[in-house]
């Protein structure tokens, strides 16, 4: 089978290796289609664990099942998603399971950019999810970018009226979009610098987009204005560079929440206010991945269609192109979601 192996964004070699076998309590799965995610183009994050096998977006077919296995068969269509959580440490007994060891350490293998992957009994037990028909394999591969947005805005705790501003519209702040207004956030601010990405986020529906001030206090002025209120109930940050954290902290209302999204690098920092957060009750946060929960929902809105998965991937490559993929992914220019297909 032909596995890509990623060294940098410019090196990735495809390599010929055996099909695994599936042990007693594994699933083999033929892998149809899978995503890339900024996290598959972040050097600083990826080089010092090179050469590996990314792609954590997969969906496939089941090839083979090993005789333990008995809630799926050869032939299922499935999503499988790379981390599943042990369920009983002190993190999973909280609802906190993308803080479990076992979630961070569980993985597919090799990955989904490989022409097959071999799923653990856990993951079969505990989160893969078939396919229901109208959903295609590239659709399945939203499943995983889909739940972590859900994710963000479960923990946010968003109610139906809530105002809500946005900062950043790549492939997952428009996802935030679409998630949403099918919440019932009518007043919905989203910030965006890039002309195409400010038109993609008006065409997913977005009431308001508008040009950030690049003085934080004039922007949050114009949205106090906006909203005749405080600022917005909930802020998401969905864009990694440092001034948008500058500026969704300024965004708040009274009250509100700010929820760090997107990853900046480990060296950036940002400088914090504590008596503006004391005095106005500002709940900071953040969330990382998504969990069992996260991805059952967002199956079920892209089955819905009120996640639209056409309209989110942009661009198609053979596996043999990866590398094409990442940097186009890298360049912003004009790539929403990129997928690998088989
Ligand atoms: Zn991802
Ligand atoms: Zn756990």
């Amino acid at each position: 089978m032909k596995v890509a192996v990623y060294y940098n964004n410019q090196d990735v070699r495809v390599e010929d290796r055996p099909i695994p076998q599936p042990k007693s309590s594994e699933i083999l799965v033929k892998t149809k289609s899978c995503g890339v995610c900024v996290a598959d183009t972040m050097e600083w994050y990826l080089t010092p664990r090179a050469p590996l096998t990314l792609g954590h977006e997969p969906a496939g077919i089941i090839e083979e099942v090993g005789e333990e296995i008995n809630n799926f068969k050869k032939g299922d269509r499935v999503f499988v998603h790379h981390h599943v959580p042990c369920l009983v440490c002190e993190h999973c007994r909280r609802g906190n399971f993308t803080m479990c060891a076992n979630y961070r350490k569980t993985h597919v293998q090799p990955g989904g950019f490989s022409e097959y992957f071999i799923a653990s009994g856990e993951h079969a037990a505990k989160d893969t999810l078939l396919l229901p028909e109208n959903v295609s394999f590239e659709a399945g591969t939203l499943v995983e970018p889909l739940a972590c947005v859900i994710h963000a805005i479960r923990k946010a705790g968003i109610k139906a009226g809530d105002s809500v501003a946005l900062i950043g519209t790549g492939a997952m702040g428009l996802m935030f979009i679409q998630c949403l207004l099918y919440w019932g956030v009518r007043k919905l601010v989203v910030y965006e610098v890039l002309d195409w990405r400010i038109r993609k986020a008006k065409e997913f529906g977005a009431p308001y987009v508008l040009v950030p001030d690049k003085d934080p206090e004039k922007e949050a002025a114009r949205l106090r204005d906006l909203f005749h209120s405080d600022g917005a109930d909930k802020v998401f940050i969905a864009a990694k560079d440092i001034s948008a954290m500058n500026l969704g902290m300024r965004l708040a209302n009274k009250g509100g929440t700010v929820v760090f999204f997107a990853t900046p690098k480990p060296e950036e920092s940002i400088p914090l206010f504590p008596s503006y957060i004391f005095f106005n009750e500002i709940t900071l946060t953040s969330t990382y991945s998504a969990d069992h929960l996260d991805t059952r929902m967002a199956l079920d809105l892209i089955a819905s269609g009120d996640v639209s998965a056409d309209k989110l991937i942009s661009h198609r490559y053979p596996l043999e192109n990866l590398s094409d993929a990442i940097l186009q992914t890298v360049s912003r220019n004009e790539s929403l979601k990129c997928v690998i297909n088989f």
